[in-house]
């Protein structure tokens, strides 16, 4: 066995000791954050690339925690082991409705639908009451649930696939828009892809990254060729296929010339508050 000198155990407990410090201190404050009303959504805006209008938004959720924004991807997974994510989600969930309500008002987009996009955790998916808290946060905001697209990742739509295809059922049956996202990134079985009820694929960004590599011409053929064979794929299946994490005019013409239906990311407009989102969808109508 390898010996490793005691110094750094001792270094490598304190600090391990001093993160799980910071993470219980994150979860406690995490507790507060939805009374202290912390908690805010910011919108993406996604553009239907035939048409070149604004098709809707993805909601993300912040956390102002102190004055400073702390990203999703470290908190989320907090939420979801502590199982803060069951209030956090309803309350996403419910907000975002409420938002998808108002921008589809006939003043605010010309009378064209906004579809909000919410993104939903496998832990809040799995949770018995899941079906229930939807159609609280459908009725409570009055939204039409057309207006409303949930995502679930390739990953978690693919853990228990035979429950997952019922729960989809189930929403599909209430109007929803159904999407899998950060696709390419798991494992989809194609049996179940073809079964599921879904609307998009959202090919995930690290195919987009790929497109743009100017330093290896093998590499981005590479890409080309897998981000064609998945928006081929989506297309069989009767999907949308959107991109996200598009950053650069290239990335976007390669994705039009490879049949993609739509993209997110910061070249068309990156993840603002609920204020300036709806600027933008104003500004739309004028041009
Ligand atoms: P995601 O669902 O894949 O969201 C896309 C992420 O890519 C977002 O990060 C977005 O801000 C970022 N992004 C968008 N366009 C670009 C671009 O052009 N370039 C680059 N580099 N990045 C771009 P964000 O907001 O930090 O969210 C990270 C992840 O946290 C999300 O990944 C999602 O998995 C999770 N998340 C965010 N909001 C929610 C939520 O309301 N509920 C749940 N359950 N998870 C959420
Ligand atoms: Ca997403
Ligand atoms: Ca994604
Ligand atoms: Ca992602």
């Amino acid at each position: 066995a390898m010996r490793i000198g005691g110094g750094s155990v001792v270094g490598y407990s304190s600090m391990l000791q001093t993160l799980s410090l910071a993470r219980l201190d994150m979860e406690t404050d995490l507790r507060h954050a939805l009374e202290r009303e912390e908690l805010e959504l910011f919108y993406q805006p996604q553009l239907d690339l035939p048409t070149g209008r604004l098709s809707g938004f993805e909601a993300l959720v912040r956390w102002r925690r102190s004055g400073r924004l702390v990203s999703p991807a470290d908190f989320i997974p907090i939420a979801e082991e502590s199982g803060l994510i069951i209030p956090i989600g309803d309350w996403i969930l419910e907000e975002a409705c409420r938002q998808a309500r108002r921008w589809n008002e006939p003043n605010m987009h010309q009378g064209l639908p906004v579809t909000v996009a919410v993104n939903l955790s496998m832990r809040q998916f799995r949770k018995t009451q899941f079906i229930e808290s939807i159609e609280q946060s459908l009725r409570r905001s009055e939204v039409n649930p057309t207006h409303i697209e949930l995502e679930l990742t390739e990953s978690a739509a693919m853990h228990n696939p035979d429950q997952v295809l019922q729960l989809l059922q189930r929403l599909r049956g209430m109007g929803l828009a159904l999407a899998i996202d950060d696709f390419g990134t798991g494992y989809s079985s194609l049996a179940y892809l073809q079964r599921f009820p879904l609307d998009k694929l959202k090919i995930d960004q690290s195919f987009v990254r790929e497109l743009s590599r100017g330093d290896d011409a093998a590499a981005k053929r590479n890409a080309e060729n897998i981000v064609r064979a998945m928006i081929t794929l989506g297309h069989q299946l009767n999907l949308r296929v959107i991109a996200e994490g598009v950053e650069t005019e290239e990335q976007m013409h390669q994705l039009v010339q490879l049949g993609c239906d739509a993209i997110q990311g910061y070249l068309y407009g990156r993840p603002v508050p609920a204020v300036m989102a709806q600027e933008f969808l104003l500004r739309e109508r004028l041009s």
